[in-house]
């Protein structure tokens, strides 16, 4: 047999523990690309690519639009939780959002107009919506968001403590029989992919929580979660990359990409003309039309969400509290108190429905003691980026040979960044891939 039709079968092994490759690690194989790369993005999706791959070497400049760190990494709950490692495709998912649809307070909402991205959007997510979709996306789901939890501990107590990261786990209190099947449900479904659970008798919610005023019947705990403050990590994340050499320009927008042949040469921005070797695309929702000149099809859809915070009240919850009967994500803080919740699919509106807003006040207030009017700090809206299938798009484009994506990251970024940016790392510097890539690839999209 000739050797051009010889199949060789090459075993990949992806690095599952915890203890390898932080990068400023001694040892640490240096980047294979000798390349300057050029990062679009300065959510916390950008920020960890910017990290790791400064930690190798890399040299990396970071673009935002904006401040960095003011997209959709702003106000969101903060939560580092592989518990919540599900896609928005779930079997069911379908019929229970079309519910919703006629609840003006519901949280879930699409907006009516006509667009053909949303319809195929939509009819893929419809095909994703199946029993066996969702294994395959707890799967991988977990696989990264495990990773992420534990680099997330690898990178320091030091520095996790400038992110304000605390370990108290992530409590899901239910007050109705069928809240706490479902939680059952979802705490069984994740027990065989690593992530372990209890379930809590209602004395034991309570003794977790003991702000929760409302007669709870149950509830399950996941003591690996944390919890964060989402800016502080951007900040955090891109600081630490500055100090190995990253550049980062906030208030710089991309126009359009300079193109040759199969590859990018620079992108044309409001503060001037960037070259790099490589380029990572880290656009949140913003990514399809960033990706359009480049003639990509990225399918993610924003699904606008709030984040309230008041002021705290008493009893004040010390724990990360996921209210899944009323939608409503409710994080301990400094000096307040965040609650969060909705998906609205209006494409990148960023406008504020004030009922909505009431609406997951009024959901916390289901459990917790917070006045008719509490003191709101700030309403934030956020659009996250989601993707049909429920899973993250992460690596290289095979129609462009140096441009790599990051994106897609929907309820989970915080949770997934810092795994993403290493695995965009190694996909970039050509180390083994610190967790199979084949899920993320872009290409099943094609
Ligand atoms: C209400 C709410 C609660 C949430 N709670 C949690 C939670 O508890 N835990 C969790 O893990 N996740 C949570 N999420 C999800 C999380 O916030 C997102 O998945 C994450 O922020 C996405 O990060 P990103 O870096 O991909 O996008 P972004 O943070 O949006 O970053 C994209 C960046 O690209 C920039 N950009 C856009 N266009 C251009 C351009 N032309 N030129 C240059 N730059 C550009 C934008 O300015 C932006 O800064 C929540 C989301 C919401 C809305």
């Amino acid at each position: 047999m000739g050797s051009s039709q010889q199949r060789v079968r090459v075993r990949v092994q992806y690095v599952t523990t915890t203890a390898t490759s932080t990068p400023n690690e001694k040892g640490k194989p240096y980047m294979q690309t000798r390349d300057d790369i050029l990062i679009v993005g300065g959510g916390v999706v950008g920020a960890a690519c910017a990290y790791y791959l400064t930690g190798r070497g890399a040299k990396v400049t970071v673009i935002d639009k904006g401040e960095v760190g003011h997209g959709c990494s702003y106000g969101n709950g903060g939560l580092i939780v592989p518990s919540h490692s599900f896609p928005l495709p779930m079997p069911g998912a379908i019929f229970q959002g079309f519910r919703w649809l006629f609840d003006p307070t519901g949280p879930f909402y699409i907006k009516p107009r006509w667009s053909w991205q949303m319809v195929r959007w939509l009819l893929r997510f419809a095909r994703c919506s199946t029993q066996k979709q969702m294994h395959h996306a707890v799967d991988t789901l977990t696989t990264l968001s495990l990773r992420g939890r534990a680099l997330y501990d690898e990178i320091g107590e030091s520095v996790t403590d400038q992110m304000h990261l605390k370990k108290y786990g992530g409590l899901y209190p239910c007050r109705t029989t069928k809240g706490l099947d479902h939680a059952v449900f979802e705490m069984e479904t994740l027990r065989p992919y690593g992530v372990e659970g209890r379930l809590l008798d209602k004395h034991e919610v309570l003794e977790i929580e003991p702000a929760i005023t409302t007669s709870v019947i149950g509830g399950t705990y996941f003591e690996g979660d944390a919890h964060a403050e989402p800016l502080s990590v951007v900040q955090t994340l891109l600081r630490l990359a500055e100090e190995q050499g990253a550049r980062v320009e906030p208030k710089t927008e991309l126009i359009d990409w300079e193109l040759s042949n199969r590859r990018i040469d620079a992108v044309r921005t409001t503060r001037g003309t960037f070259r790099a070797g490589q380029f990572v695309l880290a656009g949140g929702s913003w990514s399809p039309q960033l990706a359009r000149p480049l003639g990509l099809n990225v399918p993610i859809q924003a699904g606008k969400g709030y984040g309230v915070t008041i002021e705290t009240f008493d009893p004040l919850p010390k724990v990360p509290v996921l209210l899944n009967e009323v939608k409503v994500g409710v994080t301990p803080r400094e000096n307040s108190v965040r609650l969060a919740g909705t998906m609205e699919f209006g494409g990148l509106d960023e406008s504020i429905t004030e009922r909505r807003v009431r609406a997951i006040v009024h959901g916390a207030r289901q459990f917790f003691n917070i006045p008719e009017e509490p003191r709101v700090v700030e309403i934030w809206r956020g659009l996250r980026p989601c993707t049909p299938d429920g899973l993250p798009i992460i690596g290289r484009h095979h129609r462009w040979e140096n441009l790599t994506l990051a994106a897609g990251h929907a309820m989970l970024g915080l949770t997934l960044a810092t795994a993403t940016g290493h695995l965009v790392a190694d996909l970039i510097g050509g180390d083994t891939p610190c967790v199979d890539p084949r899920p993320f690839r872009p290409q099943r999209f094609c």
